[in-house]
């Protein structure tokens, strides 16, 4: 366009390559980047309905299916609005490219198809979200892919675990519910002098507090259920890294169908638009919940990594923007009650906070790991991975910070 405005069908992203304009804040990213007006001059996103899309001719048809000319052709594989979504999220993360999938477990998946074959072994944290462990240990070994679980933190863990058939490390940083990290630099670099790609799930920081691409790691994996809705709505996922892999990941995508819907997709890019605000609203009001959780006698330990009492506050703050929204902590257990009567009874007496496992909500969610989403582990895991019986987790939501004080104190009332 003649004055250098975007209008009909000219994308953001052209304005955003201009140097005369110079649009790369992240802010700004999250508002616009990945938008393609149409003719019709919407200015909020549009959402694509639609399975298929027509072509002028069988001539057409033939080049867009023959790959020589780009286009929509069905929204397995190309939809705009899960376009915008994607080109929207790699510029945040400071990727080259981003595929959506259906869900975060779909996203692990399409790049465990996608990048792994039978012979292939994979390191991953222990601490890792429990459905995660179960796509490795079960499924992904099934096909002769084989992981190796090692301790979050220890770096020297992860290369003692190396052989010649590793080909991905896979990581969780912050850990779900201890708050535990890995230093992703130092990470990369060791995978890396052994050609092993890295993987850090970024779902409890999200880019607005963490750029794990920027600290050398090769993907970045997301659940958008969580915070990049931020409102509990919609499922999705996504896989963000350099073309090359990224190719490989749209295959499974493409082909084996965990495709994320238009319908979510525009939810979602309505959430990266907020996303950092609502990240540090998660991020202030964690720690101040922590601080006072830290300061009541019933309580034994907080785990929050914007602490100066957690071992890793240093890293943490070194390597994120922010602390993020879940804390977890732990009740001391009156005269003959166990930790889970005492957790239990903390929980069951709250009036605000929702009684879930899901986290990343604007609402304020509670849960008790040891008999939720740590159930299933046998009383060793749960001692390895320090999941102790009285230990209760809130992902925090942005509620007035008062009102989830009170319900914390309806909590140790109980007791
Ligand atoms: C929820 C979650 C997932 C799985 O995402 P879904 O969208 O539920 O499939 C993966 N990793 C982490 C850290 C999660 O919290």
């Amino acid at each position: 366009m003649s004055d250098g405005r975007q209008t009909s069908d000219q994308g953001l992203d052209q304005i955003i390559g201009d140097e005369a304009f110079d649009i790369t804040g992240f802010d700004t990213l999250a508002v616009r980047a990945g938008h393609h007006r149409t003719a019709e001059g919407e200015h909020s996103e549009a959402m694509f309905l639609t399975s298929s899309f027509v072509f002028k001719s069988a001539a057409e048809a033939a080049a867009r299916f023959g790959g020589s000319e780009p286009g929509n052709i069905y929204s397995r594989f190309t939809n705009p609005t899960v376009r915008v979504f994607e080109e929207r999220l790699a510029a945040l993360e400071g990727g080259e490219r981003a595929v959506a999938t259906s869900s975060g477990m779909a996203a692990i998946l399409a790049t465990v198809l996608g990048l792994l074959k039978s012979g292939d072994e994979v390191v991953a944290s222990q601490s890792l979200f429990g459905t995660t462990n179960v796509l490795f240990d079960k499924y992904a070994r099934k096909f002769g892919v084989t992981t190796r679980f090692v301790p979050l933190s220890d770096i020297a863990a992860w290369e003692a675990a190396i052989t010649p058939a590793t080909r991905l490390f896979f990581v969780e940083t912050p850990s779900n519910p201890l708050g535990e990290l890995v230093d992703i630099a130092a990470l990369s670099a060791l995978a890396h002098r052994h050609d092993i790609l890295v993987a850090v799930d970024n779902c409890f920081c999200t880019p607005a507090l963490q750029r794990p691409l920027a600290l050398g790691a090769d993907l970045v994996i997301h659940s958008a259920t969580k915070y990049l809705d931020g409102q509990g709505r919609c499922l999705g996922g996504a896989v963000v890294g350099p073309n090359k892999l990224m190719e490989e990941i749209y295959g499974v995508v493409r082909t084996c169908g965990p495709s994320m819907s238009p319908f979510n997709a525009w939810v979602f890019l309505k959430g990266l638009e907020t996303l950092r605000l609502r990240m540090e609203a998660h991020s202030a009001q964690a720690l101040q919940l922590a601080t006072w959780l830290q300061a009541q006698p019933q309580v034994a330990a907080v785990h929050y990594p914007g602490l100066k009492s957690h071992p890793q506050h240093e890293l943490a703050t070194r390597q994120q923007r922010g602390y993020g929204g879940v804390l977890s902590f732990e009740l001391k257990a009156g005269e003959g009650q166990s930790g889970r009567e005492a957790a239990w009874r903390f929980i069951d007496a709250t009036r605000v906070m929702s009684i879930t496992a899901n986290l990343g909500d604007t609402k304020t969610t509670i849960t008790h790991p040891g008999s939720t989403t740590h159930g299933r582990l046998s009383p060793e895991a749960k001692a390895a991975a320090r999941i102790s019986d009285g230990l209760i987790r809130v992902a925090v939501g942005l509620e007035d910070i008062g009102d989830l004080i009170a319900d914390c104190q309806r909590g140790l009332a109980a007791l």
